[in-house]
């Protein structure tokens, strides 16, 4: 699993003008908690074929410099609980500030690795005033100008150099995910699952120190059960919590099969389960969503299937997804939610012979073929599911680039109406023939 990295440091050095130049693939956090709104962001990056996370810790609280100062210190201690390596940039315009200091002496008590960067180094009169930066007693600096994109490579050959090589304990298990905000039932759930079963056969030590492993055993079937919420932070601060809280999610969606999506009935399917949610699907996740605490719903006839139905329309087009209402507290419904997600297992590892498929899907496009474009007839001759992890089709054709989407959307459909694709993303190609 990638290693994280954290950027820290005062507002303005340039923090997120560097953070943007090297992330490839942006997820942006907006944590909106106790009336401040935070803009946090982190994404994937990687160099010389090491991929890390990165964050930029910046959280920004508009106040007095007494609440400045604070937010600093918590995205330091932050940055030193949670990070493998950090990145405290600093300003040479504005040369050494005293909250630069504030920050160094925090830093020079930790034994993570630490690169001090000199930003806004555009030129040769600026590296000299870089050195007025030994006075931080960090030892050497990394000058770099973030806006032209000089010394940054310099500095990033030392980071991925000091990133530990994060052991993957490769099972053949199928991993499955529980993933959600805090304080949605995870722990509970699983504990419950743990405490209920005599199938449990061991307790592995994680893949990393960010999540559980249990090996688990049921309906005649092996998997590891992926507990992201299992170590408690000493964090004390909410907001800081449900930021590293979807952090930890990342990481465990990125390694699972299939993601158990647990949210809080009494809290809704919101914004914040939403991204987790289609962090899954765009990792090509198996998917099922459990909405936790059902007890404490006041019911009527048509709760569930109205629950339901809200929870269908914000993820459409992709709503071929099991939703389950459970009450870890009662235990009620954990096993079907066990059993289910099993099956999305299967079915996102399920491979349907070219035969079969033809069988089916020929019929199906000759009765509704592609719809003419720009004068042009589609001709689609086969199809074929790829051999890959999750399922992939290929369809074959004279004119591939005159399929359109809503078009791919009816195959996938018909996919769907056929063989059981429930829970699992499907990716459709169009390919020349
Ligand atoms: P943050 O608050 O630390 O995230 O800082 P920003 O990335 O928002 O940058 C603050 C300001 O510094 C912006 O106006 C940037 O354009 C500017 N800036 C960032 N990097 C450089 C740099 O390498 N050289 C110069 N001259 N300006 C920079
Ligand atoms: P996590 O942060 O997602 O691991 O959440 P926890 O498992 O720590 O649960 C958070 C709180 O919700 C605890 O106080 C649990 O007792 C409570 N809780 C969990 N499941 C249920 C449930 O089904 N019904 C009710 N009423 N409370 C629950």
């Amino acid at each position: 699993m990638g290693a994280i990295v954290a950027i820290v440091g005062r507002p303005n050095v340039g923090k997120s003008t560097f953070f943007n130049r090297l992330i490839q693939r942006r997820e942006a956090i907006v944590d909106s908690v106790s009336g401040v709104t935070r803009d946090r962001h982190y994404g994937k990056s990687d160099w010389n074929g090491k991929e890390f996370s990165l964050i930029d810790t910046g959280g920004y609280v508009v106040g007095s410099d007494d609440i400045f100062e604070q937010e600093i210190d918590k995205q330091v201690e932050l940055a030193i609980d949670e990070a493998d390596a950090i990145i405290f940039m600093v300003d040479v315009e504005s040369g050494v500030t005293g909250m630069d200091e504030d920050v160094a002496k925090l830093l020079r008590r930790v034994n993570k690795p630490v690169f001090l960067a000199v930003n806004k180094v555009d030129n040769a009169q600026r590296h000299a005033d870089a050195v007025e930066f030994y006075a931080l007693g960090l030892g050497d600096y990394y000058a770099l100008s973030s806006i032209n994109g000089s010394g940054t490579g310099e500095l990033l050959d030392a980071v991925v150099k000091e990133l530990p090589e994060l052991e993957e304990v490769e099972s053949e298990l199928p991993r499955f995910a529980v993933v959600g905000r805090p304080n949605a039932g995870k722990s509970s759930f699983i504990n419950a699952l743990i405490g209920e079963d005599r199938y449990i056969v061991t307790d592995i030590a994680g893949t990393t120190r960010d999540s559980i492993d249990t090996k688990y055993n049921r309906f005649g079937f092996e998997f590891n059960l992926v507990d992201t919420a299992g170590i408690r932070r000493k964090s004390k601060v909410k907001e800081d919590l449900e930021f590293y809280s979807v952090m930890r999610s990342v990481r465990a969606i990125e390694h699972a099969d299939v993601c158990i999506l647990l949210l809080d009935a009494s809290r809704g399917f919101d914004g914040q389960v939403q991204n987790i949610f289609w962090l899954a699907q765009r990792n090509n996740k198996g998917i099922v969503i459990l909405v936790n605490k059902w007890d404490l719903v006041e019911k009527e006839t048509n709760s569930v299937r109205d629950y339901t139905a809200k929870i269908k329309e914000a993820i459409a087009p992709f709503d071929d997804v099991p939703i389950i209402f459970i009450s870890v507290l009662n235990k009620q419904r954990i096993f079907k939610a066990i059993e289910t997600a099993v099956d999305v297992y299967k079915n996102r590892s399920k491979k349907i012979a070219t035969r079969k498929l033809n069988d089916i899907m020929l019929p199906i496009i000759e009765h509704t073929p592609p719809p003419a474009y720009k004068g042009k007839f589609v001709k689609i001759k086969f199809c074929t599911q790829l051999p890959t992890p999750y399922p992939q089709f290929a369809f074959f054709c004279n004119l591939p680039q005159y399929v359109r989407d809503p078009y791919k959307r009816f195959l996938e459909n018909k996919l769907r109406d056929n063989f059981d694709f429930s829970g699992v993303p499907i990716t459709i190609f169009m390919r020349k023939k």
